[in-house]
């Protein structure tokens, strides 16, 4: 897969220096609460996440570069640090989980293979659906100009606004509102992620990609299980993949 080139933004495994966009300076250096239980140094405990995930088949030096940067730990609840880092889904309230590390990477790196990614060489404007604790928002922002993403549970949105403020990001927008209608207003998206699960895609998130861009999202196949789905919009319609088993937790239509 070719990766798309940010200038400004280095390999991770390159250079430990801040990255010289604004949006993932702010990620980089924004004010840290202690980690409590995690020691004194979590940007190490971060780095072997990365390198694991690099072994485990992670390219794109952009995705692994966001994930070195984001503080998961921050994510999490004050009991849970200690397995912020470890490949795994945590409980973030409400019935609901932060995703692993390892879906969170491989979904956005699957996202920087859409066409127009490849062809301009940059990850546009993204739409996630399922903000949750705003984690994968903060790792999107780092490898997306313009990141916008809902969620349903006013507890979590209101619980991602608190956790993200903090980092200051300017190019994400927190959204309160049922994702299955998408959000047409910060369309058309070069890439639309879901960390829910349905039994159908929505139509709204095909309308609102633009022509050459991409939706990767987990959805519910006829056994039952889920399995991860790319969509591509082709100027002669839409192309489908079906990749690996996923766990999400259940995509939901209205507020609550
Ligand atoms: N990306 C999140 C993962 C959250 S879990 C993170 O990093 O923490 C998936 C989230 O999708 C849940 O918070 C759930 O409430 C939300 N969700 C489910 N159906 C939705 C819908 N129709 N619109 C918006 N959010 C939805």
């Amino acid at each position: 897969m070719n990766q798309p080139k940010r200038p400004g933004f280095p390999a991770w495994i390159a250079t430990s220096a801040a990255p010289k966009t604004v949006n993932a300076r702010a990620v980089a250096t924004a004010p840290a609460m202690a980690p409590v239980g995690l020691g004194l140094d979590s940007a190490a405990v971060r780095m072997r996440m990365v390198q694991r995930l690099a072994a485990s088949g992670i390219q794109s030096p952009n995705v692994l570069g966001a994930l070195g940067r984001v503080e998961r730990h921050l994510f999490v609840d004050s009991a849970l640090v200690n397995q912020a880092y470890e490949d795994t889904s945590l409980p973030i309230g409400l019935q609901q989980t932060i995703s692993k590390p390892s879906v969170v990477a491989r979904m956005i790196e699957l996202l920087e293979g859409a066409e127009c990614v490849r062809s301009s060489g940059s990850l546009g404007r993204i739409l996630e659906i399922g903000t949750g604790c705003g984690y994968q928002a903060a790792v999107l922002s780092c490898v997306a100009k313009q990141v916008y993403s809902i969620e349903r549970l006013r507890g979590l949105h209101e619980k991602a606004r608190n956790n993200l403020r903090a980092l200051r990001l300017t190019n994400v927008q927190l959204l309160f509102g049922d994702g299955m209608l998408g959000y047409a207003q910060g369309g058309p998206y070069a890439g639309i992620i879901s960390a829910a699960g349905g039994e159908v895609i929505p139509k709204a998130w095909l309308d609102q990609l633009v022509v050459g861009g991409r939706l990767v999202a987990p959805t519910v196949r006829s056994t039952g299980q889920q399995a991860l789905l790319v969509v591509d919009k082709t100027p002669h319609g839409f192309t489908e993949s079906v990749l690996e088993a996923v766990h999400f937790v259940p995509l939901k239509s209205g507020i609550a």
